[in-house]
C-alpha cells in the first residue's frame, strides 16, 4: 500500500519512532495536539476501526498505548485515547491508528 502510515512502517518515510514490533509501529505525531501525542499504528493496512478483525491486535494497540503512557510519564496524571473514524470525527489518514494524548488537562466534551 502507498498510504503514508504504510510507508512509515516500511521506513520509506522518516518518523520519530518510540516503539516497534512485528505488528505495530508507534511514532510521535508530526502535528502534536498535546505535550505527549503518539500514534499507535498497526503495520497491516486496514482503513477503519470497524474493519479491524484481529481483536488481539486491537487489544494490543491499547495495551501498548498504556505502556507508552507509563514510559512518557503521563499514566498517573492522565491520558486520552482517540480513534477518529470517518469524516465527522476528522479522520485524515485512511489507515487505522490510535492517538495517545497527555501532558495537559483535556477538555470534555471534546471539540
Ligand atoms: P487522524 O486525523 O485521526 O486521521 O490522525 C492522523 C494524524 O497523523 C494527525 O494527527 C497528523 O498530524 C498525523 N500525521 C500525518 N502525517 C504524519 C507523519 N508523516 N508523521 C507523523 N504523524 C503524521
Ligand atoms: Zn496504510
Amino acid at each position: 500500500m502507498n498510504c503514508i502510515f504504510c510507508r512509515i512502517a516500511r521506513n520509506e518515510i522518516k518518523s520519530d519512532k518510540v516503539y516497534e514490533d512485528n505488528d505495530l509501529i508507534c511514532i510521535k505525531d508530526i502535528n502534536p495536539q498535546a505535550p505527549v501525542h503518539i500514534l499507535i499504528i498497526p503495520k497491516k493496512h486496514v482503513e477503519k476501526l470497524y474493519e479491524v478483525e484481529d481483536l488481539i491486535l486491537l487489544g494490543k494497540m491499547l495495551k501498548i498505548a498504556c505502556q507508552i503512557a507509563e514510559k512518557e510519564g503521563i499514566k498517573e496524571s492522565g491520558f486520552r485515547i482517540v480513534i477518529n473514524t470517518n469524516r465527522n470525527a476528522g479522520q485524515s489518514v485512511e489507515h487505522v491508528h490510535v492517538h495517545l494524548l497527555g501532558g495537559r488537562i483535556m477538555m470534555w466534551p471534546p471539540g
